[in-house]
C-alpha cells in the first residue's frame, strides 16, 4: 500500500509537560494514498467551552477525562489546536442524496482527529464535527449549530444504551461564535467516535472516478477494520448486508426514523451514523416522516428497510469489477447478495418483535400477530414506545383512541403467550425489549431550547435518563410521557 508521510504540524502551545500525549493516536488513515483525504489547518473558534463530556466513553478509549476537560483538552476538542500525533484530515466521499448522485461530498464540516485503540483493542476514529471549513465545504461554513450537536450527542448515546450499533458522542462544545442558519444560533462542535468513517459513499467516490485501485484499497480497509473474516469484495458485501439488516431491524424495533438515509450517511461498519433530522415515533404510523427536507417521504419509517437495500445496491455497483471479472456473473452475484437483505432483515425483525411481545419459540403466525398489533396501533394512534412498554405494565390498551382495538388483539396474544415454552419469563423478555425512556422529540427540543439560553440542566438530566432506558425510576416518570398536542414535534431539521 502506498505510504504517505504528512507534513509536520504546528505544535500545540497548550500541551502540558510534553510527556504523555493527550490522545494515544495510532493512525492508519494516513497509510491510505493522499487522494483519500485532505490535510486541513485548524480553524480556531473564539471561546470554546465544554458542555458535555462522556467520561465512561473517555475511559473506554483510554483517555484522561480530566485532561480533556482542561484548557489543553478543550482547545484540542474544539479544533483550535492540533494535538500531538493527530491526523487532522477531511475524508473524501460521494453519495446518493435522495436518490441523486453527487460525485463529491466529503467531510465539509468535520475533521478526523485520528484513531485510537480502545480498551477492548478495537480501532476507533475520533472526529470533530463543526470544526470549520475544509476543501469539501463547497461554500458551506464548515460549522454546526449547537442544537444539532447536542441532539446528536443525546440520540447517539440513547441508541447505544438501547443496544443499537451507533457512533458515540465523546463531547459537545459551544464555540462562543454564532452560525447563521434560518437565524443566528450558537455554534457547536461534536466530538464523535466511530468504528470508522467508511461509508457507502466512500466507495462511490472512487468508483465514479474509475479508480479501481482505490476501491480495492477500501475493500481491504473495510475488511481489516470491520469484517476480518470476510474474504474478498463479495464476502465484504454480504457482511455489510447482514450488518445493515440487523441495524435497520433494531431501528424499527424502537421506532427510530433516521431521516436522511443517503448513501453518504450509511456506514460500512453497520453503525448508525450522521444523526440529522432523526426522530423517534410518538404515535405509530408506518408513513411517519419528520425531516423538513424529506418532502416525498423517501425516508419514512416503514421505507427504511427497502432504502437500506437500495443503498447496498449502490455499494454493490462499486464492487462489481472486484466481485467477478466476468461482466455477466458479477451483477448476478451482487444482486443475490443484496437481495439477501430481505430474509435477513425479516429474521432479525421477527426476533426483535417477538421479544417485544414476550413470545418465545417461533410460530408461523407470529409475524401476522405483530403486524396486526401495528395496524391497530396505527388506526388507534397509539404511542409506539408506551404501547409496547404497556404490554408489561398492563396499560397498553390506554394508548389506543379506541381501547377495543387493543382488546380484540390481546385475546390472540394471550393465547399465544400461553403456548410459550415452559419456563419462559415473558415479562422479563418484554422488559428488556421495550424501553421505558427514549429520546422523545419534544424532550430533546425542550432540552436544546434550554441549552441555548445557557441552562444545561434539562439536557444533562435527559442524557442521564437515556443511559438507563429499561429501568424503572419514579424520578423520571415525566420523560415517559407522550407529548401533549401543543408539545408535539412534527418537523425536524438537519441544521447543515
Ligand atoms: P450531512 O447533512 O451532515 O450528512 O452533510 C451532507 C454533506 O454536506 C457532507 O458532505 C457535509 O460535509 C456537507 N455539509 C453539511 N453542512 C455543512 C456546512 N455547514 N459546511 C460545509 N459543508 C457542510
Ligand atoms: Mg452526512
Amino acid at each position: 500500500m502506498a505510504q504517505n508521510t504528512p507534513p509536520p504540524l504546528s505544535a500545540n502551545p497548550l500541551a502540558g509537560d510534553g510527556s504523555a500525549p493527550l490522545f494515544p493516536f495510532d493512525n492508519s488513515v494516513l497509510n491510505l494514498p493522499p487522494r483519500f483525504w485532505r490535510r486541513i489547518a485548524p480553524q480556531p473558534v473564539r471561546a470554546p467551552r465544554l458542555l458535555a463530556l462522556n467520561r465512561p466513553l473517555a475511559a473506554d478509549l483510554g483517555l484522561d477525562a480530566d485532561r480533556l476537560a482542561s484548557p489543553e483538552g478543550v482547545a484540542a476538542l474544539a479544533g483550535n489546536t492540533v494535538p500531538a500525533g493527530a491526523a487532522f484530515v477531511a475524508l473524501a466521499y460521494a453519495g446518493h442524496q435522495f436518490g441523486n448522485f453527487v460525485p463529491s461530498l466529503g467531510d465539509g464540516r468535520a475533521v478526523l482527529l485520528g484513531e485510537v485503540i480502545d480498551r477492548q483493542g478495537r480501532r476507533r476514529d475520533i472526529q470533530l464535527k463543526g470544526s470549520g471549513p475544509t476543501p469539501f465545504s463547497r461554500g458551506g461554513d464548515g460549522r454546526a449549530p449547537l442544537g444539532p450537536v447536542l441532539r446528536e450527542y443525546a440520540v447517539a448515546e440513547a441508541m447505544h444504551a438501547l443496544g443499537i450499533p451507533t457512533t458515540r458522542a465523546l463531547a459537545a462544545l459551544v464555540t462562543g461564535e454564532r452560525v447563521l442558519r434560518e437565524r443566528a444560533e450558537p455554534g457547536g462542535v461534536l466530538v464523535r467516535v466511530a468504528a470508522s468513517h467508511l461509508r457507502v459513499g466512500s466507495f462511490e467516490y472512487f468508483a465514479a472516478r474509475g479508480d479501481g485501485e482505490a476501491v480495492a484499497l477500501l475493500v481491504e480497509e473495510a475488511i481489516r477494520r470491520h469484517y476480518p473474516t470476510a474474504d474478498g469484495a463479495l464476502s465484504l458485501l454480504e457482511h455489510v448486508v447482514a450488518a445493515q439488516a440487523a441495524l435497520v431491524a433494531r431501528w424499527m424495533a424502537v421506532g427510530f426514523v433516521h431521516g436522511v438515509m443517503n448513501t453518504d450517511n450509511m456506514a460500512i461498519s453497520g453503525e448508525t451514523i450522521d444523526y440529522g433530522p432523526c426522530a423517534f415515533l410518538d404515535s405509530y404510523h408506518p408513513g411517519a416522516v419528520f425531516s423538513s427536507i424529506d418532502t416525498m417521504g423517501r425516508y419514512a419509517y416503514a421505507r427504511q428497510p427497502e432504502i437500506a437495500a437500495w443503498n447496498l445496491g449502490r455499494l454493490a455497483g462499486c464492487l462489481l469489477p472486484l466481485i467477478d471479472r466476468n461482466e455477466e456473473r458479477a451483477p448476478a452475484a451482487a444482486e443475490q447478495a443484496v437481495n439477501g437483505f430481505f430474509p435477513l432483515f425479516r429474521r432479525e425483525w421477527l426476533g426483535l418483535f417477538r421479544a417485544k411481545l414476550g413470545l418465545a419459540g417461533a410460530e408461523e403466525t407470529d409475524g401476522a400477530l405483530i403486524t396486526d398489533l401495528l395496524a391497530r396501533m396505527s388506526r388507534g394512534e397509539a404511542d409506539f414506545t408506551r404501547t409496547f412498554r404497556g404490554l408489561v405494565t398492563g396499560r397498553a390498551r390506554e394508548e389506543f383512541a379506541d381501547p377495543s382495538l387493543f382488546d380484540d388483539w390481546a385475546e390472540a396474544w394471550r393465547a399465544r403467550l400461553a403456548r410459550n415454552p415452559p419456563g419462559t419469563d415473558a415479562t422479563a423478555l418484554m422488559r428488556a425489549a421495550n424501553p421505558r425512556i427514549i429520546p422523545r422529540n419534544h424532550r430533546i427540543a425542550q432540552a436544546l431550547a434550554a441549552a441555548e439560553t445557557g441552562d444545561m440542566a434539562p439536557f444533562s438530566r435527559l442524557v442521564a435518563a437515556l443511559a438507563r432506558p429499561f429501568d424503572e425510576d419514579e424520578a423520571t416518570r415525566d420523560l415517559e410521557a407522550a407529548p401533549r398536542p401543543e408539545e408535539r414535534v412534527w418537523r425536524t431539521f438537519c441544521g447543515t
